[in-house]
């Protein structure tokens, strides 16, 4: 996806302060951070939102939210944290590729929902 800022990042095409990287998924901080930590997991794969993810999607869906836990700790999110999935337009999504958003800190973020 040439036009895709996120895929941009990934091929190293946009500078990203990256918290993670292996060979599926790529976590990076976000450029306007919206609590004291808040950095974003995505596939490599061009999945443009959470809806069009499909079953051969699974393995590195389960490995976003599996390795979600063990970065945020890394950079600073010892008593939790919360994970965003904003999805289409009702979801308010920004960047068409799909991305969990790590939010967290020292300090409790406040009740959303
Ligand atoms: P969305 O609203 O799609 O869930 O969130 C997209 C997120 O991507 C926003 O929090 C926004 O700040 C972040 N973002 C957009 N462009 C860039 C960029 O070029 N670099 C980084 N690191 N984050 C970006």
């Amino acid at each position: 996806m040439t036009d895709c800022i996120f895929c941009k990042i990934i091929a190293g095409e946009i500078p990203s302060r990256k918290v993670y990287e292996d060979e599926d998924i790529l976590a990076f901080h976000d450029i306007k951070p919206a609590a004291p930590v808040h950095f974003l997991i995505i596939p490599k794969k061009h999945i443009p939102t959470l809806a069009d993810a499909t079953e051969e999607d699974i393995p590195v869906m389960g490995k976003i939210m599996t390795i979600a836990g063990k970065l945020a700790k890394q950079v600073g999110c010892h008593d939790g944290f919360r994970t965003i999935v904003n999805t289409g337009r009702v979801g308010c999504q920004e960047v068409y590729h799909v991305h969990v958003h790590i939010l967290g800190g020292d300090k409790p973020l406040g009740v959303m929902l």
